[in-house]
């Protein structure tokens, strides 16, 4: 898929992850997969949207790309930076600073007792800590801290990170609970970038906002993309919000994609049932069935044979229950998992489905 794409930034190859779980106490563990080997790219200053269920292996994938969770196999390149199953300490600490999450909650992400500006600069002090500590050894060993709250330098660029995303230099001095919600994801953002990151890993970053709300927070995310030329790497359940920050998507069902490419392919001309649901479920105008989207998603402990949509999918016949689809290309910059992909294609070139979120 690389080859279809300019300025590849992040290359995610083959990425597995593996978790033992016992169903319980005497029970043998069994292996649960998580990731079960996922490959794409994006391009700098690109967004790439991961969509799927609770339970699509979407945060998993987060993970394993920031370094939270190391994969079973497989590896992400980040800008030459090559992270797989073990990665250095200075490799470790290159992607600490190059990707900053931006998480769901806004209020769970931020202190309560602390005043805005002070959580905005606290990575600005932990690294300028980090920096101290190896040049000077250990100093919570010695119990010298370096002195580094409430300086000039700190409060100009709290400032600058305030006004970057769209609050004034006194929100500095309000605790949280003084804020709305999308204040306070302004607030989770303007932390994110302190260290001037070059990737922001966005977990659900509107979910617990009001719909009125989501938008000014997704257009304030587009505007810093294009002042700072990031990449981000989206994460969310609902396919709306993708398709309005993406330039490419990924349709993620029990750890695989099922179809994959650009947001112009997947959204108005989507050749998987599973993509199509989710659709219908952001757009019900729009024609497809989303009843194949009720009900649960099979237990990645006990995927279902051939198939792992064909358990819901109102178009699975015998072989689709014995036979897995590979995931192949159906043209430029387009990918489905889907045995019958050509005939379930269905072209909705004037889609509707990000209305709701550009109005
Ligand atoms: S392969 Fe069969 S079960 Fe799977 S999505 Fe296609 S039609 Fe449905």
């Amino acid at each position: 898929m690389s080859n279809e794409l300019k300025n590849t930034f992040i290359e995610v190859s083959d990425l597995k992850k593996d978790y033992q779980v016992r169903r319980h106490f005497l029970a043998r563990p069994a292996t649960l997969a998580a990731v079960a080997g996922v490959s794409f790219t994006i391009e700098q200053g690109g967004t790439f949207g991961l969509v799927g269920e609770s339970g699509s292996g979407k945060s998993t994938i987060a993970k394993l790309i920031m370094g939270a969770e190391r994969p079973t196999s497989g590896q992400v390149v980040i800008d030459g930076h090559r992270f797989g199953a073990q990665a250095s300490a200075s490799e470790d600490a290159w992607r600490y600073r190059a990707l900053q999450p931006v998480l769901q909650d806004p209020y769970g992400a931020l202190n309560p007792r602390m005043k805005i500006g002070n959580i905005i600069a606290e990575p600005l002090r932990i690294q300028r800590w980090k920096q101290w500590s190896r040049h000077a050894g250990n100093p919570a060993a010695d119990g010298a801290a370096p002195a580094l709250a409430n300086s000039d330098a700190y409060a100009r660029r709290v400032a600058e990170l305030l006004e970057l995303v769209g609050l004034r230099a006194d929100y500095a001095e309000r605790l949280p609970n003084e804020l709305s919600g999308g204040q306070r994801q302004r607030v989770a953002i303007a932390r994110a970038l302190a260290l001037e990151p070059r990737i922001l890993v966005l977990d659900e970053p509107v979910s617990a906002l009001d719909v009125s709300i989501q938008a000014q927070v997704l257009n304030l995310l587009k505007d810093v993309q294009a002042e700072l030329n990031l990449t981000y790497l989206l994460i969310s359940h609902d396919l709306a919000v993708v398709a309005y920050m993406s330039t490419q998507i990924g349709v993620l069902y029990l750890g695989q994609f099922m179809e994959i490419g650009s947001k112009e392919q997947v959204v108005n001309r989507p050749a998987h049932p599973y993509t199509q649901a989710l659709i219908a479920v952001s757009d019900p105008d729009s024609g497809l069935d989303d009843d194949v989207v009720t009900g649960e998603i099979p237990s990645p402990l006990n995927p279902p044979s051939g198939c792992p949509f064909h358990p819901r999918c109102p178009r699975a016949d015998s072989r689709c229950a014995e036979s897995k689809p590979l995931l192949r290309q159906l043209g430029p910059a387009h990918w489905a998992a889907c045995h019958y992909a050509e005939s379930v294609v269905q072209v909705h070139e004037n889609t509707d489905i990000v209305s709701a979120i550009a109005a």
